[in-house]
């Protein structure tokens, strides 16, 4: 990476971190995946259940594997192949009282709230309470400089590439933008905004120096 460029990361970070600290969240930075993978998987005690949920992120650095590799630690994972739609649901409900939930955050904005967007609603609502954890691993591609850039980002880019990645018919798949569809299969459904939370570093996002996910 090009050397201002860490710099900067490293800088904005830093602020970041703080912002977050004064809601109540916790946070650290990675400079790169592979790092941000070893320290996440240092987070994982023994014996724990861990809840897989939707992200790009997660998944593109190869965390899933290291965790399933864990010995004693149970993924609770809803996208394991041959699973019925109502396992499906299930493994989802089940992960709601996991002792850690993993997946990313659509976008951070710099003063420190996580803005998200869900179809179904589980990873959202995991994020929100539940799990007794929670890991958002998030790449620098997600920083936005507030609220309104963030839904911008969500809606207008992450949400469409979203749908594509999952293979959904909407028409963002079509033109790859947003039409307020309501269709079935329609990814736009809960938006939350996390301002903070009571307890204390229940949340921990783990910013990565690199793009991740969308
Ligand atoms: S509302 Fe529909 S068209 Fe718009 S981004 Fe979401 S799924 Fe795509």
């Amino acid at each position: 990476m090009d050397k201002h460029q860490a710099v900067w990361n490293e800088k904005v970070v830093k602020t970041i971190i703080e912002r977050f600290e004064k809601r109540g969240l916790e946070g650290s930075y990675a400079p790169n995946a592979g790092q941000a993978v070893a320290e996440v998987l240092e987070m994982i005690p023994q014996g724990a259940s861990v809840y897989r949920c939707g992200s790009e992120s997660t998944h593109s650095i190869g965390l899933w594997e290291k965790i399933a590799a864990i010995p004693g630690v149970e993924v609770i994972d809803p996208f394991q192949p041959g699973l019925s739609g109502e396992e499906n649901i299930e493994t989802r409900r089940r992960g709601m009282v996991a002792d850690i939930m993993i997946a990313s955050s659509n976008a951070v904005t710099l003063d420190g709230r996580l803005v998200n967007l869900d179809g179904l609603g589980n990873r959202v609502a995991a994020m929100m309470f539940g799990p007794r954890k929670v890991i958002l691993v998030v790449g620098m591609n997600k920083i936005v400089p507030d609220l309104d850039s963030a839904i911008a980002r969500v809606k207008h880019y992450a949400a469409p590439v979203n749908a594509l990645r999952i293979g959904h018919k909407t028409p963002c798949t079509v033109n790859g933008l947003c039409a307020d569809c309501k269709t079935q299969e329609r990814i736009c459904n809960m938006w939350t905004i996390i301002e903070g939370h009571r307890l204390k570093g229940r949340i921990h996002v783990k910013l990565v120096g690199e793009d991740l996910g969308y």
